[in-house]
């Protein structure tokens, strides 16, 4: 992936300058990104590539998520007034979650089984919260609703297994939410869901984006990309 978008006026938010990301297998090295570079305000911007194209690499490599084989450097890679290349893990185990979140594609992986989901968005905050159940259980069902759930009270109880794959993703968006982040990183949120299920999440992440949160969305479908986004 290569790419070069205009800069924002003011102190953008996320500034990423010659970001490259290689994988390196033995003698073998993919190059997966190439020198990409983009600057991101208080605004909703899209990330638009076709599959492969090393748009999931670029999210993954802004919070360290990357897997061990891969080498990242970039000329620049500043969020708000932290130097994300060089931040310490626990460093950037407060900034994971709390100051940007990531909307990963597929829920089934990123929920735990055994855990009620209710628990789950209520943990996300208890994290950066630590001691405050009670006040976190209240925050989790107030997400539930604002993600749009149905009967919160009662599918706060549910586990993984008992909801379905749209719900699956508006409980990650719940708690990827709850922490109230500077930054929402959304990686194809409807690409690991049943077709009838795209509908539920797209009109959610509409309304995210339509009540002024700050995200970047990892796409590649432009239509949707036309829809959400300020710029692309
Ligand atoms: P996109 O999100 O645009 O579909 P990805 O960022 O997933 O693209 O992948 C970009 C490139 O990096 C692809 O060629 C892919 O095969 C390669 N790649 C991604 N993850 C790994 C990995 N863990 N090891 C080796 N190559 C990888």
């Amino acid at each position: 992936m290569t790419s070069s978008i205009p800069v924002v006026n003011n102190a953008p938010l996320l500034d990423v300058r010659d970001l490259c990301v290689d994988f390196v297998n033995g003698s073998a090295v993919t190059h997966a990104v190439r020198g990409v570079s983009f600057q991101l305000g208080h605004e909703k911007l899209a990330i638009v590539g076709e599959s492969g194209s090393g748009k999931s690499t670029v999210g993954r490599a802004l919070l360290q998520l990357h897997p061990k084989k891969a080498r990242v450097s970039a000329s620049r890679m500043q969020f708000a007034d932290l130097d994300l290349q060089h931040l310490s893990e626990a460093q950037m185990r407060g900034v994971r979650g709390k100051r940007i979140s990531m909307i990963m594609q597929d829920p089934k992986y990123s929920l735990n089984p055994v855990v009620c989901v209710g628990k789950q968005i209520a943990e996300a905050w208890l994290t950066h919260h630590p001691g405050r159940k009670d006040e976190a259980k209240a925050r989790a069902l107030e997400m539930l609703e604002v993600v749009r759930i149905r009967q919160p009270e009662r599918v706060y109880q549910l586990y993984p297994h008992e909801i379905s794959g749209g719900q699956g993703q508006r409980i990650m968006i719940a708690m990827m939410l709850i922490t109230d982040p500077e930054l929402i990183i959304a990686d194809e949120p409807t690409s690991a869901l049943d077709p009838e299920m795209v509908g539920e999440v797209l009109d959610l992440m509409r309304d995210l984006a339509k009540d002024g949160m700050t995200m970047a969305v990892v796409t590649h479908e432009m239509g949707f990309a036309r829809e959400v986004a300020d710029r692309v």
